[in-house]
């Protein structure tokens, strides 16, 4: 089982393997710098600082990306206010709708250079990207574009009015999907935006920036400052906004709660999760199999709604852990912008020493590992699919996000020890039920503490669908109609 694989050589049986498929990139055109997008037009830091965005699957710097400070963050937010009060808030919902319709629309031509960009900046492979990420967020514009003239009828016998201006703060692991989950319903519901995307993937937003103007949206409706947490900190923190739209960790979360706490900011957070993935013995084993590794490795297991825990029932634990190391042998670690790869590179190296740490420390607690044994390539950021058995509920490895291709494996003997096990968690973000009886999934679903149950299936998003945590995993839902009261007051 424990069979050493070199990337694109599949050494099985029947002999096949796969050749190199790379994507092309000659279409892909990166700035060698990138300045602030304020007021519609990109302008340089005040104090002049700038910072690099690397590719992780080799190490290489791929822009200059501009570092917004306090004094930038105010004259973004004297954008959006002046937009907002002269332009956007009076202008008829059906004129803002067409704006949206033209962002969706440019995404989706130039879909193939911002699958490249996300792969190359954050490490995912293209497969993801040009699949999931970039149809993803076009489809979003394109929902939120059909609301603005709607609200009425999203609301009947209240009146809807837009907030002013949101700050919005972004993640690293879907760049421009949560861009677009932030911005699209924003705009739908008549606010102006500041957003600020993370420091380690700031080139989809800018390439965003681009559209916009190419849109030609009026000036200041939206702005992209690009920075680090002090940037999210001063947006955060700015007497003029007036709502707060953050995704991240469940620890800056909490920051952010306390700094707006006795403001009168309306906020949304969006934060961690460790996900449950339950196995019935009556499920149809291996397009289990398949989910689970879909629910943890693919995307590098950089999803905050990840199935990072396995929960299998007793009698099937050894086929499904016997598959799973079977499956995972074919997986293929490498070349993000190859199109046969499933796991691409960390997204950073401070992430990939988090998610180390973590692997030693499932170890000293006294779990067992498995990992295939791959070869990583020479430069970059790279985990290899790591499995953990043997894990009791108190190891930290079953209680901590770890946000890397890592899963804790348990068993259990009945519905309701399943249900325990699922729920005894900080978080609340996801989970999956995989069982071939209907009457299962709805009488487990319901008992599940978490925003998102899959049945049968895992990682599937569509723009209609709220999303959003229990616990600690975050307050208020971004996505579908639900997506649109986080942007309004409703009198
Ligand atoms: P993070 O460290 O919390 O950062 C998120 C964003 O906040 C980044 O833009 C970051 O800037 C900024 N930031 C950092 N400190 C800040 C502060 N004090 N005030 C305001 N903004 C600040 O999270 P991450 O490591 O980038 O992302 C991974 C986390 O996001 C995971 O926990 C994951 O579960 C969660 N996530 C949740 C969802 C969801 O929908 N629930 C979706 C995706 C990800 P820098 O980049 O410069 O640090
Ligand atoms: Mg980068």
């Amino acid at each position: 089982m424990n069979k050493r694989i070199a990337p694109h050589k599949l050494n099985f049986d029947t002999g096949w393997a796969y050749s190199p498929a790379p994507e092309s990139i000659d279409h892909v055109h990166i700035k060698d710098q990138y300045k602030l997008f304020i007021g519609g037009k990109f302008v340089a830091p005040k104090a002049g600082k700038y910072f690099n965005t690397i590719n992780p699957a080799n190490e290489k710097v791929l822009a200059r990306v501009a570092q917004a400070g306090a004094t930038d963050v105010d004259r973004a937010v004297n954008a959006a206010r002046g937009a907002y009060d002269n332009i956007w808030s009076k202008m008829k919902p059906a004129e803002r709708g067409k704006y949206i319709y033209r962002i969706a629309r440019i995404i989706q031509e130039r879909a193939r250079e911002f699958a490249v960009i996300e792969s190359v900046d954050g490490g995912k492979p293209i497969r993801e990207a040009r699949d999931v990420d970039i149809p993803l967020a076009a489809a979003h514009f394109f929902y939120y574009a059909g609301w603005a003239d709607k609200l009425n009828y999203a609301f009947p016998c209240r009146t809807p009015q837009s907030l002013g201006v949101a700050g919005q703060i972004i993640p690293w692991n879907f760049p421009l999907l949560m861009a677009a989950w932030k911005i699209a319903p924003a705009l739908a519901c008549g606010n102006t935006v500041v957003l600020k995307p993370a420091e380690t993937t700031p080139l989809t937003a800018l390439k965003l920036a681009e559209v916009i103007e190419a849109a030609d949206l009026p000036p200041g409706v939206v702005n992209i400052l690009t920075g680090d947490g002090s940037t999210g900190a001063a947006i955060v923190n700015h007497d003029d906004v007036n709502k707060i739209a953050f995704t991240g960790s469940t620890n800056v979360g909490r920051i952010i709660q306390h700094a707006l706490a006795g403001t009168d900011k309306k906020y949304t957070l969006e934060l961690g999760g460790k996900a449950a993935n339950i196995i019935f013995a009556d499920a149809a084993i291996d397009q289990a199999v398949e989910g689970v590794v879909n629910a943890i490795f693919f995307n590098q297991g950089h999803v905050c709604c990840a199935g990072s825990r396995l929960l299998v029932q007793e009698s099937v634990a050894d086929e499904v852990v016997f598959k799973l190391k079977e499956r995972m042998q074919t997986l293929i670690v490498g070349d993000p912008l190859d199109k046969n790869t499933d796991i691409g590179a960390i997204n950073s190296a401070a992430q990939l020493e988090r998610i180390n740490a973590y692997l030693d420390l499932g170890q000293e607690e006294g779990a067992e590992m498995f990992q295939c044994g791959g070869k990583n390539p020479d430069k970059g950021y790279w985990c290899q699919p790591t499995l953990f058995t043997n894990v009791a509920q108190s190891h930290r490895v079953v209680r901590e996000e770890i946000f890397g291709p890592v899963l804790a494996i348990q068993t259990f003997r009945t519905l309701d020890e399943a249900v325990a096990k699922a729920n005894n968690t900080q978080y609340g973000l996801s989970g999956g039920i995989w069982t071939d009886k209907g009457a299962k999934i709805f009488n487990v679903g319901a008992k599940i503490r978490a925003g998102v149950i899959w049945a049968n299936t895992f990682n599937k998003f569509d723009p209609t669908s709220p999303f959003g945590g229990y616990k600690e995993s975050g307050v208020g839902r971004e996505g579908g109609m639900h997506g649109l009261s986080a942007y309004l007051d409703l009198h």
